[in-house]
């Protein structure tokens, strides 16, 4: 750093250079004004940050998604709730009927096959499928 002279006196009890009281004074006053832009500046970048802080509050609603699913009443480990559950039961009643399933002669009424491959492919929502095939009075068999 360059010494400008007229901000130093010398000292001869010392002997080395000391810098004049008037000028350490006014340049501590620099660097306090300094001190205090970059604190402003570092507010108005944490203010600036806000809206993204606000968002990340956003991300935690959708974290808290996992949880809500987890306090979800218990409609087995596939769907989500009773809708859901009702909705997939009839997409696979559609699906399994499509299939023409083989069906056993009971005499007064029939038994229908629910095949291995249907019954793999929709492995996590069986449990609920055979009880809505029971609710609606449909023999199945496996
Ligand atoms: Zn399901």
């Amino acid at each position: 750093m360059k010494r400008n002279n007229r901000d130093y006196h010398y000292d001869k009890t010392d002997k080395k250079h000391v810098m004049k009281d008037s000028v350490r004074r006014k340049k501590s006053a620099v660097h306090a004004r300094i001190k205090r832009e970059r604190q402003d500046k570092k507010e108005a970048e944490q203010k600036a940050l806000d809206p993204e802080s606000s968002s990340d509050e956003g991300d935690a609603s959708v974290d808290s998604k996992p949880a809500e699913r987890a306090a979800k009443p218990n409609n087995g480990p596939c769907c989500k709730d009773t809708e859901q559950v009702a909705e997939k039961n009839e997409r696979m009643f559609e699906e399994w009927k499509h299939s023409s399933p083989a069906k056993i002669d009971q005499g007064h009424s029939y038994a229908y096959e629910l095949s291995f491959w249907f019954v793999c492919k929709h492995r996590a929502h069986m449990p609920h499928f055979k009880a809505f095939l029971d609710l609606k009075n449909i023999q199945w068999f496996q």
